[in-house]
């Protein structure tokens, strides 16, 4: 990897990162131009051990909110990089929604989960990018740390290759199926300067207060039926 640190740059984020030792780094909210431009290529240009120090306080940031992705527009930087980090929920809650099999996956009453969580371990995904595997996709509520408090139907494809540079820059490619795959489609959109907002399906928008009310199966049938939309409807272009 190409190293051009920017020593302004650097100095920012250690200040940044600094004040935000103690609570979590702010998160960006819908409406920012920073959450609307195409990022740059990451090309080191903050210093490693800043970077470090960023990645941290990022990881913090995100695992309090709760989230599962966070990218650097998300915090003010418009460079191309994201964190993400996701464990099964059955996991997480020590077995009570389900039951994490031997590949990962979650399972309860015996059936996969629809959502297909996987474990996504934490990484830092540098000069992130995806293309389809098939044009299938799958449709399911999704939120955004940077319009918090809501939720929406997104079509996300269901396969995906996805390609990135680990910190040492190394390329990196895996394929990626179900949840994962919709976490990395979604955190690699920001750094393009696009939102889930642009490719829900508008009449599926809810108050995460709602979503919990009257959507919390996974299945968006009933939300389908309820709200009136169907994943072919006109707001969900591409
Ligand atoms: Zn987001």
């Amino acid at each position: 990897m190409q190293m051009a640190v920017d020593e302004n740059l650097t100095k920012i984020i250690e200040k940044t990162v600094k004040k935000a030792k103690w609570k979590s780094l702010s998160v960006v909210e819908i409406g920012d131009p920073v959450l609307r431009q195409k990022c740059g290529k990451w090309e080191g240009q903050i210093a490693p051990e800043t970077f470090e120090k960023l990645i941290r306080a990022m990881r913090s940031s995100m695992l309090s909110k709760p989230g599962v992705g966070l990218a650097a527009p998300q915090v003010g930087i418009p460079l191309s990089f994201a964190i993400m980090e996701d464990h099964v929920p059955g996991a997480r809650r020590g077995g009570a929604e389900g039951e994490l099999k031997e590949d990962g996956h979650m399972e309860k009453g015996g059936r996969r989960d629809e959502r297909e969580f996987a474990e996504l371990p934490f990484f830092v995904a540098l000069n992130p990018s995806y293309t389809p595997i098939s044009s299938k996709k799958a449709y399911f509520y999704e939120g955004c740390l940077s319009l918090p408090g809501y939720q929406a139907v997104v079509g996300r494809y269901l396969d995906i290759e996805a390609r990135w540079e680990d910190e040492e820059g190394r390329e990196k490619a895996e394929k990626l199926h179900g949840w994962p795959a919709r976490i990395f489609q979604h955190e690699t959109d920001h750094l393009s300067g696009t939102l889930y907002l642009d490719k829900c399906i508008t009449r599926s928008f809810s108050s995460n207060g709602n979503c919990e009310k009257f959507w919390s199966s996974p299945s968006i049938s009933r939300a389908k039926k309820e709200l009136g939309f169907s994943p072919k409807m006109k707001s969900d272009e591409e």
